[in-house]
C-alpha cells in the first residue's frame, strides 16, 4: 500500500503530464462517434507508455487497457469519456478548440486526460498491485444509444471479468480539490419525445374551414406540464421539457403540421415506465377535441445512474485518505443523464463528482456551455483519487452485490 504522500508524489509527478494531454484534446475536439483522431492520440500515448490495449471499439473509437498486476486478485476498472459537443467555444483560452463549431464543453478532456495520467502513474507500481485494473476509454458519451452500451457489448467488463468501476465528472460549481459523492439514484433516466400534430392547413382568414395544429399544439405543450404537477408524486422527480417547437411558413396560413421535441427526465422506473403513456394520453385527448391526429414517437435514453451503497462507502474513503474529511461532500441528485448508468447496471461501483471550480472564479459557467472553464489543478486530485481507490478496492476485494 501507498501511503497518502507516495499516492501525491505520483499524482504531482504525472499532473504536468496530464495537462498537456488535456490541453491537446481540448484544441482538437472531436463529436461523439467520430473520435477517430483523439482515439489515434490514445493509441500512441498508450503505445508510448508501454501498455498493450484493445482499440476500435465501441463503435470504432473506443479503447480498453488491462494492466495485470504481479499478483492474482479483484478486477477494477476505471472510466473516461472521451467525445465533445456541437458548441462554439468561447472562453478565448490560448489552447481553445481548432475545430468551428466543436467544443470539449462537458470536460470529457479532464476525464480522459486523467485517465491517461493514471494509466502513467500506475505503470510504476503496476508489479506490486494484488489485481487488475481496467482503463476503459469510451466514445459517445453524449449521444445515444451511449458509447457505454456499446463498450459493454464489446465485453470491457467481461474480459477481464470485472468486479467493480468507477468514474467521475468534474463539477464546474464545486471549488477544485473538492470531491462529492452520494449512493443510490443519482442521476435522471433521459428519454425523448417528439410529436407531430396533424391538422389540416388554410387561409389564416378561414379558420373555421381549418384544423389549426398550431393552437392545437400550444394546447398540448402546456397541458403536458399538467402530468407532472398532476400526475407525478411530489416526492417523485419529473421533468418535462419541451425543447424544440417547428411549424408554418406565414404569418396568414395555417399550417398542416406542427411538430415538438421535448426530454422526459425521471429517477425512477415505475413512474419511467408510466410517463409515455400519461404523455400520449394528453395528445390523444386533446387532438380528439381539435379534430386533429397525431404522430408519437417516445424514445427511451441511458437508465436511471444507481451508485451502489458500499463501492460508494469505498470511493467516498479514498478521497478522505488523499483529500481529508473536510474536502468530501455529499453530492446532490440532478436530473442530468450519464451513460455511466449502463456500467452500474452490470457491476457495483460509483459515479463521484470532481470539483473544477478556480478558487477566485465567483460565477462559474456551467457544463455545456461555450465558456466553461476548468482549473486543471483537479487532474492531479482525480488522479490521486483514482490511485487511492484501485489501491483500496484491490487490497479489501470483495463486493457484495
Ligand atoms: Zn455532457
Ligand atoms: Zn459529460
Amino acid at each position: 500500500m501507498l501511503t497518502k504522500e507516495q499516492v501525491w508524489e505520483l499524482a504531482r509527478t504525472v499532473h504536468p503530464y496530464g495537462v498537456k494531454v488535456r490541453r491537446d484534446l481540448h484544441q482538437n475536439p472531436e463529436l461523439s462517434f467520430c473520435e477517430h483522431e483523439t482515439h489515434r492520440y490514445l493509441a500512441t500515448a498508450l503505445q508510448e507508455l508501454g501498455y498493450s490495449f484493445r482499440a476500435g471499439l465501441g463503435g470504432g473509437t473506443g479503447l480498453q487497457v488491462v494492466i495485470r498486476g504481479a499478483r492474482p486478485g479483484p478486477v477494477v476498472a476505471l472510466r473516461a469519456d472521451i467525445d465533445a459537443l456541437p458548441i462554439q467555444e468561447e472562453t478565448g483560452l490560448p489552447f481553445a478548440s481548432h475545430r468551428p463549431g466543436v467544443m470539449h464543453a462537458c470536460g470529457h478532456d479532464v476525464h480522459t486526460a486523467i485517465l491517461l495520467a493514471t494509466a502513467k502513474a500506475l505503470w510504476s507500481i503496476k508489479d506490486e498491485l494484488p489485481g487488475q485494473v481496467v482503463l476503459i476509454f469510451q466514445p459517445g458519451e453524449e449521444k445515444n444509444p451511449g458509447g457505454a452500451s456499446l463498450m459493454i457489448r464489446d465485453g470491457v467488463l467481461d474480459q477481464p471479468k470485472v468486479d467493480a468501476i468507477f468514474g467521475l465528472h468534474v463539477e464546474p460549481f464545486l471549488e477544485a480539490g473538492r470531491m462529492a459523492f452520494g449512493e443510490g439514484p443519482m442521476m435522471a433516466a433521459p428519454d425523448e419525445l417528439r410529436v407531430t400534430i396533424v391538422g389540416r392547413g388554410g387561409h389564416g382568414a378561414t379558420p373555421h374551414l381549418t384544423v389549426d395544429p398550431v393552437l392545437t399544439a400550444c394546447q398540448v405543450i402546456t397541458a403536458l406540464q399538467q402530468v407532472v404537477a398532476r400526475n407525478v408524486n411530489p416526492f417523485q422527480p419529473a421533468v418535462v421539457t419541451i425543447g424544440m417547437i417547428q411549424g408554418g411558413s406565414a404569418h396568414n396560413v395555417i399550417p398542416d403540421e406542427v411538430s415538438f421535441v421535448g426530454t422526459v427526465r425521471t429517477m425512477d422506473p415505475e413512474l419511467r415506465r408510466l410517463m409515455p403513456e400519461r404523455i400520449e394520453a394528453v395528445v390523444r385527448g386533446i387532438c380528439a377535441a381539435a379534430g386533429a391526429s397525431y404522430r408519437f414517437h417516445y424514445e427511451h435514453g441511458y437508465p436511471v445512474l444507481v451508485n451502489h451503497p458500499e463501492m460508494t462507502a469505498l470511493a467516498r474513503q479514498a478521497a478522505v485518505d488523499v483529500l481529508g474529511a473536510d474536502k468530501v461532500e455529499q453530492m446532490e441528485p440532478s436530473m442530468g443523464g450519464e451513460d455511466f448508468a449502463y456500467y452500474l447496471e452490470r457491476v457495483p461501483g460509483t459515479f463521484a463528482r470532481l470539483g473544477a471550480r478556480a478558487h477566485d472564479d465567483a460565477a462559474p459557467y456551467g457544463l455545456h456551455t461555450s465558456r466553461l472553464m476548468v482549473d486543471e489543478s483537479c487532474i492531479a486530485v482525480g488522479v490521486a483519487y483514482y490511485i487511492q481507490v484501485v489501491q483500496n478496492f484491490l487490497t479489501t476485494g470483495s463486493v457484495t452485490p
